[in-house]
């Protein structure tokens, strides 16, 4: 089959001969034997007995130990799952869907069934039928704001909380709170004093505590591939730690001699080294070696680590092209993306083992760090770097970085390389920068993000005093009044109680952003339900909406021979090429009100257009990203219906927007978005309202070359210059009156 990425309309590469297999629906012996083998197998039967004991528990073990895929079946087959799912936290979707997948088939069952997945705008699980429900972070969060005693789980298994997310973090002090009402509800059915309900134990829910029979205790599993987890066995009052030892081989790290710049071009050109003659290498071997145990082989995988989708998509590009001037008799090479606005099935196939004779480059962003496990990798390519949201509370703006990663990370990288056998990781910065500039660990998520999401969480679920609630670790009080600030000024506070408003409790059960929920929302008072719905799928959904147009196969990366015949053909052109292919789809559906409209005006034209595939290959879309972006559209009416109420034809989905229209979406967004709003200054530059920081329209804007006098921006990107992206045109006497308190007098002076 056709591999679906984003580069599929601009990579163009001849299809492997034979086309891969696809995996059969359950494990061979040899891979159920290999299973069996994995390290936490030989700490089953100290984890199960320690579970009995104790309702929390924490695990640490290596990354591809096996913590994700099998001690939820190790609870499951040991009858945890009996009176209730056993949920298992992702931080990424991807994670969760693509175990999720791996799981059903370890188990042999379909996916949906036993096993499922529930991701944000996709919930494969049944109540009742699914045991083992693989979940991101923040939809369970979600969840216990509908129930906040977990009724529906027996176990929640806590998993990469080394990564210190900040849902993953809200969850712990959630189950936390849950696994001590459930002990008191038994301790009270146990005394005898019968389902009284609510004891007034702090939690804010409806019953549910006190129906008979009582809901067993809740089982707390913390799983980390990292041993610093004092922390969370304090936190969940002193739970025992079960460390299971992991199986790792040698490493050599080898550093750059001299700090590069362009990490893209080097990753590609160390990669292609690698490939060919991996001695040949021009970086100098390092002292941070892994501990060694000998192994040698002759091939195995490259893992590239990259930072994003873009840079995913340019490496893949550069990689086919420069393939075709390698010298005769090298192997083949197979780029396979992996980040993740991908398909899950393009995932999947990343993870598969290529053809024979063909050596894979898998290029990923952290997602191969530790939530992933690549089988047959042995040599990794380290940029060094990865994309970081940080937020500025006293800017009030989110940013999306690239950042050095930590050491720890250089670690977990590298160890990638020694899965299986001996293998090499080459560093793209120097041996000073790992030992020198490099921090020890990165700083958790909650001490740097935009709490807003958090807060609004902890509002439903009861929590009044935010400030005083127990975090795994305090954010900055800065980020938490900032944040009460924030869902103040969106409404979805009561100024005089702090408490949630109406509209407060809607958007906490909204499955997006505070401020995208609050647009959304607003469209009821400007009329535009129907269109807004259709803008906030098209921004939610990942991935590039506009690709090249015209020709260009229906292969993504595909196979790239070495051969000098040239049989695989990027298609010409390079990266900028690609780049002003898509800006040039973009144009043909440019909105004068900007990026986001100019999207809202594509999607309705291949909603017109019944998304028939030549029609979007010949528009320049990306059929794959309007297919999820129409699935999110159809859950969010569902979930506009259950939540808000009847849709009154908004269901339907408008080719083209009224001119009324128009203007109602650009108001709602301004009701969300008005701390992301930018104005002209008489020299033609634009100042961020919210930060008075100087800000440049980016070039791929459709505004680019026609200013408009006042703009909201969805995207702050700190390059070279403060960048901002995805522009709508507003009309600036509407902040004021939108936002009032946002934009008193003070702020405007
Ligand atoms: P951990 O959570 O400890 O990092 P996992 O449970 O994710 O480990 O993975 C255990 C092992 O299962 C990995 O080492 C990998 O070899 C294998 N595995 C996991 N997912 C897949 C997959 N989709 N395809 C093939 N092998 C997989
Ligand atoms: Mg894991």
């Amino acid at each position: 089959p056709a591999r679906a990425s984003n580069a599929a309309a601009r990579v163009s590469v001849h299809k492997p001969a034979g086309a891969r297999p696809r995996p059969a629906p359950t494990l061979s012996e040899a891979e159920d034997r290999a299973r069996r083998e994995l390290p936490v197998w030989a700490g089953r039967t100290e984890l199960l007995r320690e579970l009995e004991l104790n309702d929390s528990l924490i695990v640490m073990a290596e990354t591809g130990s096996g913590k994700t895929t099998q001690i939820p079946q190790f609870l499951h087959e040991a009858g945890f799952s009996a009176r209730g799912a056993i949920a298992i936290t992702q931080p990424r979707r991807v994670a969760a869907i693509t175990i999720a997948t791996r799981v059903a088939r370890e188990m042999g069952c379909a996916l949906g069934t036993r096993v499922g997945y529930s991701v944000r705008f996709d919930d494969t699980t049944e109540r009742g039928v699914t045991k083992l429900k693989y979940i991101t972070d923040g939809m369970l969060v979600r969840e216990a704001i509908a129930d906040p005693l977990l009724l529906a789980y027996a176990a929640v298994l806590l998993d990469e909380v080394h990564e210190r997310s900040v849902q993953t973090d809200l969850l712990c002090a959630i189950v936390k709170r849950a696994q001590a009402e459930r002990r008191r509800a038994l301790e009270r059915a146990r005394r005898g004093c019968g389902a009284g309900g609510g004891d007034g134990g702090g939690v804010a829910h409806g019953g549910g505590a006190g129906a008979s029979p009582p809901s067993p205790p809740l089982k707390v599993v913390v799983m980390s591939a990292t041993l610093e987890m004092a922390t969370f066995s304090a936190f969940f009052g002193g739970a025992p730690c079960v460390h299971v030892r992991g199986r790792s081989h040698p490493v050599t790290c080898f550093y750059a001699a001299a700090p590069l710049d362009d990490y893209v071009e080097a990753a590609v050109t160390a990669t292609l080294q690698v490939h060919c003659e991996e001695a040949g290498l021009r970086l100098d071997a390092g002292r941070d070696e892994l501990p060694a145990r000998a192994g040698d082989g002759a091939d195995g995988d490259i893992l590239v680590f990259l930072t994003g989708a873009e840079e995913i998509e340019a490496a893949a590009q550069l990689l086919n092209a420069r393939a075709r001037r390698l010298p005769a008799g090298c192997p083949k090479l197979l780029p396979c993306p992996m980040y993740a606005a991908l398909s899950p099935a393009a995932q999947l196939r990343a993870l598969e083992p290529a053809p024979r004779g063909v050596r894979k480059a898998i290029l990923a962003t952290t997602i191969a760090e530790t939530s992933l496990t690549v089988p047959g990798v042995r040599y990794v390519i380290d940029s060094g770097l990865t994309k970081s949201r940080r937020f500025h509370a006293g800017k009030g703006v989110d940013t999306l970085q690239v950042v050095p990663i930590s050491k720890a990370a250089a670690r977990q990288r590298a160890g990638r390389a020694g899965r299986e056998r001996a293998g090499k990781c080459f560093r793209l910065y120097t041996e000073h920068t790992f030992f020198n500039e490099l921090e020890a660990s990165a700083p958790a998520e909650i001490a740097r993000a935009n709490l807003a999401a958090v807060v609004l969480s902890l509002k439903a679920l009861g929590v009044t005093d935010v400030t005083a609630f127990e975090f795994v670790q305090s954010p900055p009080r800065a980020a938490l009044l900032a944040a009460l600030e924030h869902l103040l000024v969106l409404g979805a506070l009561d100024a005089k109680t702090g408490a949630l408003t109406p509209t407060g409790s809607l958007m906490a059960r909204m499955p997006l952003e505070p401020s995208y929920a609050r647009a959304l929302l607003a469209a009821r008072a400007h009329d535009c339900v129907g269109p807004m719905l259709t803008l906030t799928a098209v921004m939610s959904v990942e991935g590039a909406l506009f690709v090249r147009g015209g020709s260009g196969g229906a292969a993504g990366a595909g196979e790239v021979g070495a051969r000098a015949d040239g049989a695989a053909h990027d298609g010409g052109g390079g990266i900028a090429a690609a780049h002003s292919a898509a800006d040039a789809a973009r144009a043909r559906f440019a909105s004068q009100y900007g990026d986001v409209l100019t999207r809202v005006h594509a999607m309705g034209a291949a909603h017109a257009a019944g998304y028939n595939a030549d029609w979007c290959r010949a528009h320049g879309l990306s059929k794959r990203t309007l297919a999820s972006a129409e699935r999110v559209r159809r859950q969010l009416c569902g979930l506009w219906a259950r939540l808000v109420g009847p849709l009154a034809g908004a269901e339907r989905e408008a080719a083209v927007l009224s001119e009324d229209e128009r203007r109602g979406v650009r108001r709602a967004l301004t009701a969300g978005f008005f701390a992301r709003a930018a104005v002209r200054q008489p020299n033609g530059r634009y100042v961020a309202l919210a930060s008075r920081e100087e800000v440049a329209v980016h070039p791929s804007s459709v505004l680019f070359s026609r200013k408009a006098p006042c703009v909201l921006f969805q995207e702050l990107v700190l390059t070279t210059k403060r960048y901002i992206r995805e522009l709508t045109v507003i009309d600036e006497a509407w902040l004021a009156e939108l936002a009032p308190d946002f934009f008193d007098d003070d702020e405007r002076a």
